[in-house]
């Protein structure tokens, strides 16, 4: 590429895709310093407070493993650990994700029961009681959820599916990817007796990628004694072993892991309570938005908005990869394409991490100037309702 394409952008380009998100000053800063000894004191000293302090953020009181991983090795980590060759498993087809799920366990040599839906609504409670209680035999070892479909903006609703596990008197692990909502969107591990909770670093946590976590209970620690899918680095035993010493079977992320401090203490300062209030805030004002433009928001059920990503459809006619390309090009700021088979009628608002009204506003503007310049109709009243709810929420 010659010099005289390359498009000089002042100030911070704006990354408003659902994850990797923003990462705060503090976090780049607390990362940039010295890789220490990670079989030296200060490193021990270091994880056994990160293993502990982690813990809230997932509403848990047990263990959390921390992985140098993305959210895809600890999709794997969940089911190599607890389950065993020819298992059967129920999944749910929200969307792109959950679809890549699904293709993993099938590939690590388990039975999918895959039941289908059409990318506009959460898991739904009722259907996994029904599909539960027509197992008499409990051949299905696990339920796998994804909490927030990162592909479409829809949420499924844990607690109400733990209480149609319990229902049908079940004793099916309920896996749960958090990826997506994880210290963005409220969630509890203990309370809604979630069996391994899936997440990783480069969304709600503010970190760039590579961390990965499992937070496991007491029946998934059970289960994992008795589970034969192989499995070596992401096998449980050795990890926690090792971390009752503050220390890990392999070289882990250090820097990462000062990042993650950093994070905590954030996240901390501003409270959970608060964070999630945020994040509703924001997307309520998203959705206020993209309806004041005239433009639909892919998810079908307000029980299941999305608080840190927003899919807006396009109708026919609009290509929604365009609409980023010029807002890429034009105002420097990148927005979450269509995935799967959204790809071309969605894209996608991130509103998580580290952001605050006046990102969401410009983001906002961003969008609605590239919607016009694109030739999409849209009122422009779509920016002011979204003010509106900035201004007085
Ligand atoms: N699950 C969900 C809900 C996701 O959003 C993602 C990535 O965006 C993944 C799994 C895969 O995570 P990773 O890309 O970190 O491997």
């Amino acid at each position: 590429m010659g010099l005289g394409s390359v498009t000089a952008h002042s100030g911070r380009h704006f990354l408003q895709i659902p994850g990797p998100t923003n990462l705060p000053d503090r976090v780049l800063r607390a990362m940039a310093r010295p890789t220490i000894d990670h079989r030296g004191p200060d490193f021990a000293d270091m994880a056994l407070d990160l293993l502990q302090r982690v813990r809230p953020v997932f509403a848990t009181s047990g263990p959390v493993l921390i992985y140098p991983s993305s959210g895809t090795g600890a999709w794997e980590a969940a089911l190599v650990n607890t389950l065993s060759p020819g298992d059967r498993v129920l999944a749910f087809e929200t969307g792109h994700f959950a679809t890549l799920w699904r293709d993993m366990a099938e590939g690590l040599g388990l039975v999918v029961d895959f039941v289908p839906g059409d990318w506009r609504r959460g898991v739904d409670p009722a259907l996994v009681a029904e599909r539960l209680a027509a197992d008499p035999d409990h051949d299905i070892a696990a339920v796998m959820v994804v909490h927030n479909e990162t592909s479409t903006g829809v949420t499924s609703r844990i607690a109400e599916i733990r209480a149609a596990i319990d229902e049908a008197a079940h004793p099916a692990l309920l896996l749960v990817d958090t990826i997506s909502s994880l210290a963005s969107i409220d969630y509890r591990h203990d309370e809604w007796g979630v069996d391994v909770t899936v997440s990783c670093s480069q969304k709600g946590l503010m970190l760039p990628p590579g961390l990965g976590f499992n937070a496991v209970s007491d029946k998934a620690l059970a289960a994992a004694q008795k589970a034969r899918l192989p499995k070596s680095y992401w096998d449980w035993t050795p990890i926690l072993e090792a971390n009752r010493r503050g220390y890990f079977p392999y070289t882990p992320a250090t820097n990462l892991l000062y990042g993650l401090r950093e994070a905590l203490d954030l996240l901390d300062e501003e409270g959970l309570p608060a964070v999630f209030a945020r994040h509703d805030r924001h997307a309520a004002a998203t959705r206020a938005a993209v309806c004041g433009w005239g433009l639909e928001v892919l998810c079908a059920d307000e029980r299941e908005y999305s608080s840190s990503l927003t899919a807006v459809l396009l109708g026919e006619g609009h290509d929604a990869d365009e609409v980023r390309r010029i807002i890429l090009e034009r105002f420097d700021m990148s927005l979450g394409t269509g995935l799967g088979k959204l790809a071309g009628h969605v894209f996608r608002i991130g509103h998580l991490g580290d952001i605050n009204d006046l990102t969401l506003a410009g983001t906002l503007a961003g969008v609605q100037m590239g919607l016009e310049l694109a030739g999409v109709r849209v009122d422009p009243a779509g920016l002011q309702a979204a003010l509106q709810v900035l201004r007085t929420e």
